[in-house]
């Protein structure tokens, strides 16, 4: 790889080629794949992961919100779209794009019929959603009936899937609570097919759920991090290949004396002479001000350098004292090696949030 020249995330479109066949092969052949590419792909490329997984006969895309479905529609991607967290101002635009909506209330429910019969849609796909424990988004198992007689009144809607979260998958240590949702989901299913009088998709696992409960794999599974090359489960986690590697470079070097101090609120004060690097990447960038005061880490030529002081906007300061480099040398932040996750520990927090937080100002270069 050439060196980079300013602050760079490199996308590996071979790495999640890798991660999504890995992914694949703990399948079932018949068991549908959707890849969530909500925020960015992860703080990647929405575009450039979607078009490489259309490639790669990926069933399902998911997304968070209405408008980053219509910028893959806009890109040019055809797989079915599913928004997992509509709002009502947003279904016309869902409608007008093709995206397919997960009704999680009753309220929901009637808008979406609203404006699916405002607009002479016929059986429209949506998505029903149910809360088995995560208490975050979803109908309670109870509500099937209101569910199937809302239906009832209309032809303008179809239910293609029914779908629940797991809270948990990433715990063994919560199996118990787990294995419960799964039963929980299967009963919600078998009630609802009943009623409704067919069998719509059922889907329940994420990442960690694919890898620890293949008996709730059921129709379809919903892959984010395990795609991006995270798993919670350990021993994945040496498969999975993290497919961005986020990169910079030195802008200056400095020595500077015992007792002078380093950026702002003088968070750091130089024991000895010391040798310090300033590198162009800062809170702004998604380096938040938690791996700041020592906490984190880059690696310049192989070696560790602390970041010191308080995390600017544009910029961290690193202590390069024991490192031999120069201005303009490479700097890594996260990579293969120096994992994001590792990162994410200095902070007391998980890899999701560390490649997540990566700005859009950022530069991206495809590998
Ligand atoms: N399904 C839903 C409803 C989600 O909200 C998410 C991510 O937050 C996923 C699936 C993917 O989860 P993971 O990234 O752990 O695979």
């Amino acid at each position: 790889m050439p060196k980079v020249q300013e602050t760079t995330l490199e996308i590996d479109l071979r790495a999640l080629t890798h991660n999504f066949n890995y992914l694949k092969s703990k399948l079932q052949p018949q068991t549908k794949f959707l890849a969530v590419v909500k925020a960015f792909a992860y703080g990647s490329d929405s575009i450039a992961v979607a078009k490489q997984l259309e490639a790669l006969n990926v069933d399902y895309f998911a997304v968070a919100y209405a408008k980053e479905g219509v910028l893959l529609r806009d890109a040019g991607i055809t797989v079915p779209i599913l928004v997992l967290h509509p709002q009502p101002i947003n279904f016309k635009t869902i409608i007008d794009w093709c995206l397919e909506p997960s009704i999680y209330s009753a309220k929901i429910l009637d808008e979406f019929i609203q404006t699916a019969e405002a607009s002479k849609q016929n059986k429209y796909p949506v998505h029903i959603k149910f809360n088995t424990g995560l208490n975050r988004l979803g109908f309670r198992p109870g509500s099937v009936d209101t569910i199937i007689s809302k239906l009832e009144s209309t032809s303008a809607i179809v239910v293609k899937s029914i779908f629940s979260h797991l809270a948990a998958s990433e715990d063994l240590n919560e199996s118990t609570f787990t294995s419960q949702q799964i039963s929980d989901f299967k009963s919600i299913a078998k009630n609802f097919e009943a009623k409704v009088g067919y069998r719509p998709w059922l889907h329940l696992c994420n990442t960690s759920g694919v890898i620890n409960y293949p008996e709730a794999h059921l129709d379809m599974v919903r892959c984010g991090i395990g795609l991006y090359g995270f798993g919670n489960a350990v021993k994945e986690d040496k498969v999975l290949i993290p497919i961005a590697r986020l990169k910079s470079i030195i802008s200056q070097i400095h020595k500077i004396e015992p007792q002078e101090t380093v950026g702002y609120n003088r968070a750091y004060q130089a024991n000895d002479y010391e040798m310090t690097a300033t590198i162009p990447v800062g809170h702004a960038d998604g380096i938040t001000r938690q791996y700041g005061r020592g906490k984190g880490f880059v690696i310049i030529n192989g070696k560790r350098a602390p970041i010191i002081g308080n995390v600017c906007m544009d910029m961290i300061m690193v202590n390069v004292t024991n490192i031999e480099c120069r201005e303009g040398d490479e700097v890594i932040i996260f990579d293969g090696t120096h994992r994001a996750s590792d990162l994410a520990e200095s902070a007391n927090t998980i890899s999701y949030e560390v490649i997540t937080a990566v700005s859009q100002r950022v530069k991206r270069s495809f590998i």
